[in-house]
């Protein structure tokens, strides 16, 4: 029985697989572990423990690193401010605390078990690691995850208990892909997967490798892997990729994959990596009932929420309560009683618009000339729409971006839906979003005035970099970069206001002309409500961000920042030593070559 194997077997297979080279022996030591050490009547067993991302059995453990850290250090009877604790709590920082394993949880564990576990094994069985880990699945409580934890590191050693851990933290990080794990287990184990999602019918299944498998299509009611989107680098490479084909660009919304089975009357939701969404459906289903016109049907698609921080829906600007939310399906794969991942995008398209009655604002289509496009009035972006040149392509692209949305997905219309392909019949073109290194000190050059509360006062600064000509000499002229309004408290951001209030001033007549040190862009109509007069009257700011790296059209630098936060005021910097262009292009130029 696979079950009886004792765990000491298993970390020792996962010691070696890691250490091994090539690929090729790392997958012959799993095909032999599985000869000698397991039934195929109970493969599942210890597939499970191997590949546990991939496992729906169980329940999650809600165990991430720092909720791991805190059981363990209970469960070791540790206390909180010892320096062991304390390893495991900053297991992300490097330094003299954690050493080389900082980064990597498991390995910082195991570093602390090692001085309180034995080197002995405990003669822990996958069976009872097995039903260990069920039991950490459903623990209601920390105390009780904490009690299993205790009886997990009683029977185990430090390099058991850091397999265990990884187990846990479902990422094994052995260096085998998961395709080559299915190929050695089955040659038709990764197909299977694809289209149930389901490891233990795989393992039930497939126990016999010369034994081949039926290709099997999708199902209502079982997950099916997501067809996935290739990215491409800029409009140009993706049109060479899908040259001569028929094309739609659609919108990249920015929230979640959903897929909604309905069968009858009952309706299932699957996320990306096919977990079931529970909580989600409960604001859903009667949507779903009342508008999917068919008894039986798949729909794949985005699910949005309201963010209530921007007070709108990712995409729409459609206002609805925080409770609800939003599907957009942009493609159908079931209908009745037949899949219809084999027909084309064009095809499916078709399908779609038969089989949902649009909802506005809580389930919608994405099809060209229809569903959502219908909605936008003249001159707002559209959310679909057929490509006939790159150029239709790449006007697409800038105006999603300016919109502040994702990116877009180009799609191949005569192309079938393929489960976990990612080949290029959907190519995903984003921003290359990069994150600054370091905080960035720009310069306060303008203000606006906030609304409600800190009306008429200046709630959110224009920053500029400096256009550094002469190293000797200071910046005469300053290029606006970004607005920024977040991450200071109100005092703070009170008291930056009230030192630099002296020194606003409107710049309205004749013309919304600036003071001469700073430079905006022509075209664009980003201007502050004031100017600082003058540079050398101004405070800079530190602050973080992603780095969009695309031509910035509303501000005069290069680039520009997403989702910009101040993350403190330098009193201490002169306002000469901000951030100039050059400087800032280099940073962008070298962490985009890591
Ligand atoms: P990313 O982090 O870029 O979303 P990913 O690995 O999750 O990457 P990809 O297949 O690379 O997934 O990108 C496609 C994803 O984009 C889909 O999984 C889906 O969640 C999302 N998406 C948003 N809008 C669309 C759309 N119109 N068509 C297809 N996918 C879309």
């Amino acid at each position: 029985m696979t079950e009886e194997v004792k765990l000491t077997v298993l970390a020792s297979l996962f010691t070696w697989i890691q250490r091994i080279r090539p690929s090729a022996r790392k997958r012959s030591k799993f095909r032999k572990f599985l000869d000698t050490f397991c039934k195929p009547s109970d493969y599942f067993s210890a597939m499970r423990l191997i590949l546990p991302s991939l496992d729906r059995e169980r329940g999650t453990y809600g165990l991430k690193e720092s909720v791991l850290a805190l059981c363990l250090i209970d469960a070791l009877g540790m206390a909180r401010d010892s320096p062991d604790a304390l390893r495991l709590i900053n297991w992300r920082k490097g330094g003299a605390n954690t050493g080389a394993n900082a980064g990597n949880f498991a390995l910082v564990a195991s570093e602390v078990l090692q001085r309180r576990q034995g080197t002995a094994s405990g003669g822990l069985t996958i069976k009872e690691l097995n039903d260990l880990l069920d039991r950490l699945a459903s623990a209601e409580n920390r105390a009780e995850k904490t009690a299993i934890l205790s009886t997990l590191i009683n029977k185990t050693n430090a390099q058991e208990m850091k397999w265990v851990i990884m187990i846990i933290l479902k990422d094994l990080k052995l260096g085998i892909s998961e395709k080559s794990i299915f190929q050695e287990f089955h040659p038709d184990a990764e197909d299977l997967f694809n289209v149930t999602c389901d490891l233990k019918l795989v393992c039930e299944k497939l126990r016999d490798r010369s034994q081949r498998h039926k290709r099997q299509d999708i199902e209502v009611g079982k997950a099916v892997r997501p067809q996935l989107a290739m990215r491409v680098r800029d409009p140009v490479a993706a049109w060479k990729k899908l040259h001569g084909k028929e094309v739609v660009v659609e919108c990249k919304f920015d929230g979640d994959r959903i897929q909604i089975h309905k069968n009858g009357i009952e309706i299932r939701y699957y996320s990306r990596n096919f977990l079931d969404h529970y909580e989600y459906g409960h604001g859903m289903s009667n949507v779903i009932a009342q508008n999917i016109l068919v008894d039986r049907c798949i729909l794949d698609g985005e699910m949005l929420v309201w963010d209530s921080t921007s007070n709108r829906f990712a995409e729409f600007g459609v206002s609805i309560t925080l409770d609800y939310g939003l599907d957009v399906a942009f493609d159908v794969l079931y209908v009745g009683d037949t899949s219809v991942i084999h027909q084309s995008l064009k095809e499916r398209h078709e399908l779609l618009k038969k089989v949902v009655k649009p909802l506005k604002g809580r389930l919608e289509i994405l099809v060209p000339n229809g569903g959502l496009n219908s909605h936008c009035p003249p001159g707002e972006p559209c959310w679909s729409s057929l490509a006939h040149s790159v150029n239709d392509v790449e006007r697409f692209f800038k105006e999603t971006i300016e919109n502040r949305d994702e990116g877009i997905v180009i799609k191949d219309l005569s192309s079938k839906w393929e489960p976990s392909d990612r080949s290029g019949k959907w190519l995903k073109l984003k921003p290359d979003y990069i994150r600054a290194g370091s905080d960035l000190d720009v310069l306060v050059i303008g203000g606006y005035y906030g609304s409600g509360r800190r009306g008429g006062e200046v709630a959110q600064f224009l920053v500029g970099l400096a256009d550094r000509q002469d190293p000797n000499a200071y910046p005469r002229r300053f290029l606006s970069f970004c607005r920024v309004g977040t991450g200071l408290t109100d005092d703070e951001l009170e008291t930056v206001a009230k030192k630099l209030k002296p020194y606003f001033r409107k710049y309205e007549y004749p013309k919304k002309m600036q003071p001469s040190f700073y430079q905006v862009t022509n075209h664009s109509k980003e201007r502050p409500d004031v100017w600082i007069e003058s540079p050398e009257k101004s405070i800079i700011l530190s602050i973080t961000s992603d780095i969009r790296t695309i031509q910035s059209e509303v501000f005069a630098a290069p680039y520009s920042l997403r989702f910009p936060r101040i993350d403190r005021v330098r009193y201490d910097k002169p306002w000469h030593e901000c951030l100039d262009v050059q400087s800032f292009v280099e940073l962008v130029h070298s962490s985009n070559g890591t």
